[in-house]
């Protein structure tokens, strides 16, 4: 028998109802020998909820004293959860035992709202393994070396849960969500995405790097560093289904390549709504110029994606890069204040109306042609490309907002993605 972690989403603990399924789900497992666990997630909306009520209090700048109180706030969503999950097992005669973040502890560094786990002491959990209680443990928090909460960043409850596996060497990462897998693009956007039964890893973190949010980017990259199995699955099958047909179903992330080379040259899309752009018009073409302006993007520690500098002209050019959307007030200020200035231009223009649209396979490393069919496919639909951007297994292209619907059905009918594979 095994030790196993389970993630429970907030839409699988959206309700009373909803915990009473997972925990009847979780009993399940328990009672089949197995040392289980859970990591669940605030009840959906409530994190949007606290984070809301926050926003009407807030002052208008954003200090480290604010971004503290706001991990105060917000994690106190799976704090509700945790309890509400431990007291339903107790309901149907399962011990359990509920942890918050700094009770393990789950150790983080002090970027509040946006904290990375350090590490993860797992002496605590393991007893009570070992007593026999199922242990459930809040997504999303830790606590840093003041003792303050710290929270993850959005979604985060994915990467607690792979990191507690990881720390404790769990033999397989199950994360339940409200789709049945990982699909070849958002099917709430594209009806006709299908479900993949494996993707590598590699091509999990570039899709959840290029905005998928079925799994956090920080849960993939765990995964990848300590080798977690992980498998994304539906927390709305019948609790009671036999536990060898669950642990099969839904998706498993995988660590060989080989296990790809039936698949199609492009696997997923990814699109994010989430960034804008920011255009530097009419400065200097001389060396230095990217660093003076990106040195103090990030010094402000603001992070830049995608990044374009046009051809010069008469000893002038233009410079583009995208930034999160929530950073783009801060880094027009950051520009205009001191960096403009000093390069000899206050022209700057912005675009918060923009998206990212990504294809990603790992067969896009031995097949060329890919990006230009990707060009033409958006072409066809009269789709005015902004940016490219390019890794060895994604093509990224940034375009008006409200084309990204139409984009990324095309890219799936394109890409062949609604057919079977062979
Ligand atoms: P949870 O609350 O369980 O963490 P999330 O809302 O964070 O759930 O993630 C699940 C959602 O991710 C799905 O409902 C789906 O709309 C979205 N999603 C985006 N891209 C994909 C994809 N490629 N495959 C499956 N789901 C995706
Ligand atoms: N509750 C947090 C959020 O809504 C973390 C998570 O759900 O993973 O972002
Ligand atoms: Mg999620």
């Amino acid at each position: 028998m095994a030790l196993i972690v389970h993630k429970y989403g907030g839409t699988s603990m959206g309700s009373t109802e909803r915990i009473r399924n997972v925990a009847k789900r979780v009993a399940k497992w328990h009672r089949a020998g197995h040392q289980m666990v859970v990591v669940p997630s605030a009840m959906s909306g409530e994190t949007n909820r606290l984070l809301g009520l926050a926003k009407e209090l807030s002052p208008p700048k954003q200090t480290d004293e604010l971004l503290r109180e706001l991990d105060m706030l917000a994690s106190t969503g799976e704090q509700v959860s945790v309890g509400l999950l431990a007291i339903a097992l107790q309901a149907e005669g399962v011990p359990a035992v509920s942890f918050a973040g700094w009770q393990v502890p789950i150790h983080t560094n002090s970027a509040y709202t946006k904290a990375r786990i350090e590490s993860i002491e797992d002496r605590k959990v393991r007893a009570e393994l070992e007593a026999g209680k199922v242990v459930i443990i809040t997504g999303f928090q830790g606590v840093d070396d003041k003792g303050h909460i710290t929270t993850l960043g959005r979604g985060g409850s994915d990467t607690s849960a792979v990191a507690v596996a990881a720390a404790m060497k769990a033999a397989e990462c199950l994360i339940y969500t409200d789709v049945d897998g990982v699909y070849t693009t958002d099917p709430r956007v594209v009806p006709e995405a299908r479900r993949l039964q494996t993707v590598s890893f590699e091509e999990m973190l570039e899709m959840a790097s290029m905005g998928s949010k079925v799994l956090q980017i920080r849960s993939v990259e765990f995964a990848g560093k300590y080798k977690v199995p992980l498998r994304v699955l539906s927390s709305f099958t019948p609790w009671d289904i036999a536990i060898e047909e669950e642990a099969k179903s839904g998706t498993l992330i995988t660590f060989e390549e080989d296990t790809q080379m039936e698949q199609a040259v492009v696997s997923g899309i990814a699109f994010n709504r989430d960034e804008a752009k920011i255009s530097v018009l009419g400065v200097p073409d001389k060396p230095g110029i990217a660093y003076n302006i990106l040195g103090a993007v990030a010094d402000a520690n603001i992070e830049v994606d995608v990044i374009i500098q046009n051809i010069s002209k008469d000893g002038k050019t233009d410079f583009s890069f995208t930034v999160h959307r929530n950073d783009y007030a801060r880094t027009v200020d950051l520009l205009k204040g001191k960096v403009l200035p000093s390069l000899g231009t206050d022209s700057i223009e912005g675009d918060t109306r923009i998206c990212k649209v990504s294809i990603v396979g790992i067969g896009m490393r031995s097949h060329v042609g890919i990006a230009s069919k990707m060009f033409r496919a958006l072409s066809e639909e009269g789709i005015n490309i902004q940016m490219i951007s390019t890794s060895e297994i994604k093509t990224s292209v940034v375009i008006d907002e409200k084309y990204m619907e139409l984009a990324v059905r095309a890219l799936h009918r394109a890409f062949d993605l609604d057919q079977p594979t062979a």
